[in-house]
């Protein structure tokens, strides 16, 4: 089984993970590269010191230099003309005070063999009862605006740092403690932020089965959170959706199925009593119904295989030509008995096509089936219509018939779905044939779509790739 972990303890690890790399870091620092930074700082100011105090020679302001250069940290200066000596302890004791006149003598000489500048490092001065050490000494020659040798000296005294150190880990032992803590708090109010909301959407979201889900009202405050939430209450409504067409389709089919069923039963013992009804007219009508229960199975059977992709199509090149007359002969007989006018107007003779031949049919059944169904017109027109444009040819059935209201336009196609919803026995068709008609067309790649004027005339069509290859063969 795969681990899982509740979000407070992931929070709080990875915030604890964070610290620990945090302060490793400080330690680091600390330890290692502490003495490092502060030497380096050290000598950067020595320097600087001592260009200072360069410059002043040089240009003869040495006194103004010195004046202006305010109380510098741990840094003394001595300077040493050949007329006169200058000492400058900004921090009160300046240990180059010590220097007797042989150390002097070759710190000079040492400092005029290095190009004039020497860096002493851990210079050990030591003079009557004074004795320092770990001493940083910089010296340099310079020449004064009168062409004469001076002699610049600036030291710092390298302070032991490890007490420093010491007071720094210890400070440091404190911090990480505080933070620890910290951190434990922050992690358990940041888990209640994140966990709380998500624990109202997964105690609301077990009623979502049975299409329950009140999201509406949770308030959650994340971004996130609330995506989730809107893709719960989207869910919630398509299954209260789903439930509503599930009934309406028992309730539609049963309708279906017990009307022929009524009539078979009926016909069937009529004739078992009296034999003066044991004629071909009353077998007929039980013929007929059976094939219009066998057309509804069928068609059901179809649309469940449609839905679940399986519906596999017989691909092959078909004549639009024979397509629709095909269609054509099949109904102008009927509706010329039911007084309809039936029209084929074919733009696209000698053109091809590649589908399912039998199944493209069902779909201009259908269209026709409901040219039929929903046409009150005193002078009712159907039309069977091929035209062409570039590189398909568009195929639709015309009818002159009540039309469909803009608001149910894209509903139609839906299972089940009815304008009407009062269910009566039609005229023919079995009740769920656009979308049956529809899964065909997409499984064919096809566009396919409807136009319609509500109480003028609707137009169902699908457009078809032309074959470009010659006809023939
Ligand atoms: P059925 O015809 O059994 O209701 P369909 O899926 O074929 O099922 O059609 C769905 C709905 O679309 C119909 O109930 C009807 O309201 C509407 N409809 C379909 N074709 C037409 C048409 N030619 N004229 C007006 N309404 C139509």
């Amino acid at each position: 089984m795969k681990k899982t972990f509740n979000i407070k303890f992931l929070i709080i690890s990875f915030m604890m993970i964070f610290l620990i790399i945090v302060l490793t870091i400080i330690f680091i620092f600390q330890y290692f590269f502490l003495d490092d930074f502060y030497r380096s700082d050290m000598l950067k100011n020595m320097y600087s010191v001592n260009d200072r105090l360069t410059d002043g020679i040089e240009n003869n302001a040495l006194d103004d230099v010195i004046e202006n250069m305010g109380m510098s940290n741990d840094v003394c200066v001595r300077v040493i003309y050949s007329r006169r000596t200058s000492i400058t302890g900004f921090q009160g004791m300046c240990p180059l005070r010590y220097l007797s006149n042989d150390q002097i003598q070759n710190i000079y000489i040492d400092t005029a063999q290095h190009n004039d500048e020497r860096l002493f490092k851990n210079f050990q001065l030591r003079q009557d009862d004074v004795a320092i050490e770990d001493l940083y000494l910089l010296s340099s020659i310079v020449k004064d605006a009168g062409g004469n040798n001076v002699l610049v000296m600036v030291s710092s005294i390298i302070a032991p740092i490890n007490a420093t150190i010491s007071t720094l880990r210890s400070q440091l032992l404190i911090v990480a403690v505080i933070l620890v803590i910290a951190v434990l708090i922050l992690g358990v109010a940041l888990s209640k932020v994140i966990v709380k909301p998500f624990n109202l959407m997964t105690s609301e979201a077990k009623n979502l089965s049975h299409g329950k889900y009140d999201g509406e009202k949770l308030k959650l405050g994340i971004k996130e959170y609330d995506e989730l939430n809107q893709t719960l209450i989207d869910s919630r409504n398509r299954i209260n959706e789903a439930d509503v067409l599930r009934k309406e389709l028992l309730s539609n089919v049963s309708h279906d199925l017990r009307t022929p069923l009524t009539m078979i039963v009926g016909y069937g013992e009529m004739m078992k009593d009296f034999d003066e009804e044991k004629k071909n007219e009353n077998i007929d009508v039980i013929v007929d119904e059976a094939k219009r229960l066998s057309l509804l199975v069928n068609d059901l059977l179809d649309l469940s295989k449609g839905e679940l992709g399986r519906l596999e199509l017989k691909k092959e090149k078909l004549a639009v030509n024979e397509l629709l007359s095909s269609v054509y002969n099949q109904y102008s007989h009927f509706l010329e008995t039911k007084n309809i006018k039936f029209e084929l107007i074919n733009e696209a003779k000698d053109k091809y096509i590649i589908g399912d031949d039998k199944r493209l049919k069902q779909v201009l059944y259908n269209f026709i089936n409901n040219a039929i169904n929903y046409n009150d017109k005193k002078a009712p027109t159907i039309t069977l219509k091929a035209s062409l444009d570039a590189e398909k040819v568009e195929i639709g059935v015309l009818d002159n018939g009540k039309g469909i209201k803009e608001s149910d336009l894209d509903k139609i196609w839906d299972r089940y779905y009815k304008v009407d919803k009062e269910h009566k026995r039609k005229v023919v068709g079995s009740g769920i044939g656009l979308s049956l008609s529809r899964a065909i067309l997409i499984e064919h790649n096809f566009e396919y779509g409807v136009r319609s004027k509500y109480q003028e005339y609707s137009y169902f069509y699908f457009k078809a790739p032309l074959l470009k290859e010659n006809p023939k063969g």
